[in-house]
Protein backbone atom coordinates (compact mmCIF):
# COMPACT_ATOMS: atom_id res chain seq x y z
CA UNK A 1 0.00 0.00 0.00
CA UNK A 2 1.21 3.51 -1.12
CA UNK A 3 1.58 6.27 1.40
CA UNK A 4 -0.69 9.15 1.13
CA UNK A 5 -2.32 12.00 3.55
CA UNK A 6 -5.38 10.79 5.63
CA UNK A 7 -6.99 12.42 8.49
CA UNK A 8 -6.15 11.22 11.76
CA UNK A 9 -8.25 11.22 14.83
CA UNK A 10 -7.26 11.09 17.82
CA UNK A 11 -9.71 9.12 20.21
CA UNK A 12 -8.77 10.50 23.47
CA UNK A 13 -9.36 14.30 22.63
CA UNK A 14 -13.21 13.91 20.85
CA UNK A 15 -15.69 13.96 22.68
CA UNK A 16 -18.38 12.75 19.53
CA UNK A 17 -19.61 16.02 19.29
CA UNK A 18 -19.90 15.14 15.79
CA UNK A 19 -18.72 19.20 14.20
CA UNK A 20 -16.64 16.89 11.90
CA UNK A 21 -19.30 15.02 10.55
CA UNK A 22 -20.89 17.87 7.61
CA UNK A 23 -17.62 18.96 6.34
CA UNK A 24 -16.47 15.62 4.86
CA UNK A 25 -18.31 16.07 1.46
CA UNK A 26 -17.04 12.89 0.84
CA UNK A 27 -19.10 11.31 3.81
CA UNK A 28 -15.73 9.92 5.08
CA UNK A 29 -16.28 10.71 8.95
CA UNK A 30 -19.70 8.63 11.51
CA UNK A 31 -19.74 8.61 14.89
CA UNK A 32 -19.14 5.17 16.30
CA UNK A 33 -19.22 4.51 20.02
CA UNK A 34 -19.37 8.45 20.91
CA UNK A 35 -16.37 8.59 19.05
CA UNK A 36 -15.33 10.04 15.24
CA UNK A 37 -14.20 7.38 12.98
CA UNK A 38 -12.79 7.72 9.27
CA UNK A 39 -15.35 4.51 8.09
CA UNK A 40 -13.34 3.69 5.16
CA UNK A 41 -10.06 5.02 4.26
CA UNK A 42 -10.63 5.11 0.16
CA UNK A 43 -13.27 7.69 1.14
CA UNK A 44 -10.59 10.08 3.01
CA UNK A 45 -9.32 12.35 0.75
CA UNK A 46 -6.82 14.18 3.02
CA UNK A 47 -8.22 17.90 2.23
CA UNK A 48 -8.83 18.25 5.80
CA UNK A 49 -11.58 20.26 5.65
CA UNK A 50 -13.19 18.47 8.63
CA UNK A 51 -9.76 20.03 10.68
CA UNK A 52 -11.17 23.35 10.89
CA UNK A 53 -14.20 22.63 12.81
CA UNK A 54 -13.13 20.26 15.66
CA UNK A 55 -13.30 22.52 18.92
CA UNK A 56 -10.66 20.17 20.72
CA UNK A 57 -8.66 19.56 18.43
CA UNK A 58 -8.77 15.79 17.89
CA UNK A 59 -8.20 16.24 13.94
CA UNK A 60 -4.60 16.08 11.86
CA UNK A 61 -3.45 15.25 8.53
CA UNK A 62 -0.72 12.57 8.97
CA UNK A 63 1.29 10.53 5.99
CA UNK A 64 0.83 6.70 6.52
CA UNK A 65 0.30 3.53 4.44
CA UNK A 66 -3.33 3.77 3.60
CA UNK A 67 -6.08 2.51 1.00
CA UNK A 68 -6.07 5.20 -2.57
CA UNK A 69 -8.51 7.77 -2.89
CA UNK A 70 -11.22 6.63 -4.40
CA UNK A 71 -13.93 9.24 -6.65
CA UNK A 72 -16.08 5.72 -7.38
CA UNK A 73 -16.30 4.48 -4.09
CA UNK A 74 -17.37 7.99 -2.69
CA UNK A 75 -19.75 8.47 -5.15
CA UNK A 76 -21.21 4.78 -4.45
CA UNK A 77 -21.20 5.73 -0.95
CA UNK A 78 -22.77 8.99 -0.64
CA UNK A 79 -25.77 7.48 -3.24
CA UNK A 80 -26.67 5.52 0.19
CA UNK A 81 -26.73 8.49 2.47
CA UNK A 82 -29.47 10.17 3.80
CA UNK A 83 -29.80 13.70 2.55
CA UNK A 84 -29.66 15.42 6.10
CA UNK A 85 -27.25 14.04 7.89
CA UNK A 86 -26.25 15.81 11.35
CA UNK A 87 -27.31 19.19 12.71
CA UNK A 88 -28.02 22.08 10.48
CA UNK A 89 -25.33 24.42 10.49
CA UNK A 90 -25.63 28.29 11.16
CA UNK A 91 -24.17 30.97 10.44
CA UNK A 92 -22.48 32.40 13.78
CA UNK A 93 -23.02 36.02 12.73
CA UNK A 94 -26.50 36.12 11.47
CA UNK A 95 -28.00 32.89 11.94
CA UNK A 96 -27.92 31.93 8.31
CA UNK A 97 -28.74 28.15 7.96
CA UNK A 98 -26.76 25.95 5.28
CA UNK A 99 -30.21 25.17 3.22
CA UNK A 100 -30.13 28.80 1.95
CA UNK A 101 -26.60 29.41 1.75
CA UNK A 102 -22.94 28.31 1.78
CA UNK A 103 -21.59 28.24 5.18
CA UNK A 104 -17.79 28.09 5.64
CA UNK A 105 -15.74 26.89 8.15
CA UNK A 106 -13.17 29.47 9.88
CA UNK A 107 -10.73 29.91 12.87
CA UNK A 108 -11.33 32.87 14.74
CA UNK A 109 -9.20 33.52 17.95
CA UNK A 110 -8.28 30.17 18.79
CA UNK A 111 -12.05 28.69 18.37
CA UNK A 112 -13.61 26.84 15.48
CA UNK A 113 -16.97 28.95 13.53
CA UNK A 114 -18.94 28.94 10.48
CA UNK A 115 -19.54 31.66 8.72
CA UNK A 116 -22.42 32.59 5.73
CA UNK A 117 -20.95 33.30 2.17
CA UNK A 118 -23.17 36.83 3.02
CA UNK A 119 -20.92 37.61 5.84
CA UNK A 120 -17.30 36.57 5.03
CA UNK A 121 -16.66 39.23 3.41
CA UNK A 122 -17.19 41.54 6.79
CA UNK A 123 -14.75 39.55 8.03
CA UNK A 124 -12.45 39.74 5.58
CA UNK A 125 -12.21 43.78 5.59
CA UNK A 126 -13.95 44.63 8.81
S1 LIG B 1 -15.26 17.63 15.69
FE1 LIG B 1 -13.52 16.81 16.90
S2 LIG B 1 -14.40 16.37 18.93
FE2 LIG B 1 -16.13 16.60 17.51
S3 LIG B 1 -16.56 14.48 16.79
FE3 LIG B 1 -15.14 15.40 15.30
S4 LIG B 1 -13.10 14.78 16.01
FE4 LIG B 1 -14.51 14.44 17.72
Amino acid sequence: MPKRKIVRINEELCNGCGKCVTPCAEGAIKIVNGKAKVIREELCDGAGFCLAVCPVGALTIEEREAAAFSEKAVEEHLKKQPKAEGPVIKCFQCDANEMDVAIFAVRMKGESRWVCAHCVPSLIHG
